[in-house]
């Protein structure tokens, strides 16, 4: 396994519409886990491949950080979602050292291909929707800045710039 360096806000990767996976084979098993890696060291809950540069639907996700069961997540798509949605603190690894309020839905469905090609069905609640919703969003080219109001999105960007070079795997 190998630490992959973790692209920060600015990087135009971030902003491409990742490409479906057409076939579970061992380079995205490869990519899988040394994004798992990647992300446990930079002790985050949740990467999505494009934020290590490859622009594919792939994303690991861990909210326990326990490493004992990570959701390797191939094409995921949310199928449905609860109507309540809820403010949470969030933060983002290519946005090191900051949190922000985001408004998500509390419950969501989602379906996706696991490292075996079975597809899998799964709801869920709490953070891990909160997450799952956080790196679908990556997929489609979505960051959760997006979601502030313009003077807040403005102020992180320009924060985001000065602390770019923390945890900079
Ligand atoms: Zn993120």
């Amino acid at each position: 396994m190998a630490i992959l360096k973790i692209k920060k806000y600015d990087d135009s990767v971030l902003r491409e519409k990742a490409k479906i996976v057409l076939k579970v084979d061992d380079d995205v098993k490869k990519l899988a886990y040394d994004m798992l890696e990647t992300m446990y060291l930079a002790l985050g809950v949740g990467l999505a491949a494009p934020q290590v540069g490859v622009s594919v639907r792939l994303c690991v996700i861990d909210v326990n950080l326990s490493k004992k069961s990570p959701i390797i997540m191939v094409n995921p798509i949310i199928i449905s979602c609860d109507v309540k949605k809820i403010f949470e603190r969030e933060g983002c690894l290519s946005f090191p050292g900051f949190y922000e309020n985001v408004k998500r839905y509390e419950k969501v469905v989602v379906r996706y291909t696991d490292l075996n090609s079975e597809e899998r069905e799964i709801e869920t609640r709490d953070l891990l929707s909160r997450a799952i919703q956080h790196e679908v969003d990556h997929l489609d080219a979505k960051l959760f800045i997006d979601y502030l109001p313009k003077w807040k999105r403005r102020f992180v960007e320009k924060k985001a710039k000065k602390n770019r070079n923390v945890n900079n795997w």
